[in-house]
C-alpha cells in the first residue's frame, strides 16, 4: 500500500501524479461506456507562472503550487473525484457523475478561491496568483474517445488563456450550434 502511494503521488503537492491520473481516467472512461452517466474533466493551469517564478523566486513558486493543490483539494471532495498534478504548473481534476453545470461550478469555485487566497491571519503579503481552467464533459461514446475528451478540456483551457486568463471556459461553449435542416 505504501509503495503504491509513493508511485502514485506527486512529491511536491501530495496530489496524485500523472500515472495515477491516467489509470483513473481510463477506468472512468470504460465505466462511462457501460452507463448512462457523465464524466467531467478540468484542466487547471497557473497563469503567467514563468513570470511569477522570475519575479518572486522558485521557492515562492513552489509555495504557490502547494497552496493551489490545497485549494483544488478543498473543492474536489466527492468519493471517486480525483485531483492530480499533470506536471509543472498544470493540474487535472476528474469528476465522475458530474455534468457541465456541476463541472463549471467547481471550476469557478477553485478559480475564485485561488484569486482571493490569502493566509489567515495575513502573516506576509502574498503575491497575486491566478489560474485558468478548461472544462469538458463526456457521455457514452460522446466524444468518441478519451483522448478527444482531454483534447476538448485542453482546447477550453487554451480559450480561457486567450480570453485573458483568470477565467473558466467549458468546451460546450466553444461548439458552434448545429445548422437547422432546411
Ligand atoms: P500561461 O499563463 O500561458 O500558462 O503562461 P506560463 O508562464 O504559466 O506558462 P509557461 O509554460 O511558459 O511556464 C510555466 C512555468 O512553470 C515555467 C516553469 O519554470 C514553471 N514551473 C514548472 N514546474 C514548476 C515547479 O515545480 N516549481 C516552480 N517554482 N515552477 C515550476
Ligand atoms: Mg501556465
Ligand atoms: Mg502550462
Amino acid at each position: 500500500v505504501l509503495l503504491t502511494n509513493l508511485t502514485q503521488t506527486d512529491s511536491l503537492t501530495g496530489l496524485k501524479n500523472r500515472r495515477a491520473l491516467d489509470e483513473v481516467l481510463q477506468n472512468e472512461w470504460a465505466r462511462l461506456q457501460r452507463h448512462d452517466g457523465c464524466l467531467s474533466v478540468l484542466f487547471v493551469d497557473a497563469d503567467n507562472f514563468k513570470q511569477y517564478n522570475d519575479r518572486y523566486g522558485h521557492a515562492q513558486g513552489d509555495v504557490a503550487l502547494i497552496r493551489l493543490a490545497e485549494c483544488i483539494n478543498r473543492h474536489v471532495r466527492r468519493r471517486g473525484d480525483l485531483a492530480a498534478r499533470y506536471g509543472g504548473e498544470e493540474f487535472v481534476v476528474v469528476l465522475p457523475d458530474t455534468d457541465e453545470t456541476g463541472a463549471v461550478r467547481i471550476a469557478e469555485a477553485i478559480r475564485r478561491e485561488v484569486e482571493h487566497d490569502h493566509p489567515t491571519p495575513p502573516s506576509q503579503p502574498v503575491p497575486p496568483f491566478t489560474v485558468s481552467i478548461g472544462c469538458a464533459t463526456g457521455r457514452r461514446s460522446r466524444p468518441s474517445s478519451l483522448e478527444e475528451l482531454t483534447n476538448l478540456a485542453d482546447l477550453a483551457l487554451y480559450e480561457a488563456k486567450r480570453k485573458g486568463r483568470n477565467g473558466v471556459v467549458a468546451a460546450v461553449d466553444m461548439v458552434e450550434p448545429t445548422q437547422p435542416q432546411s
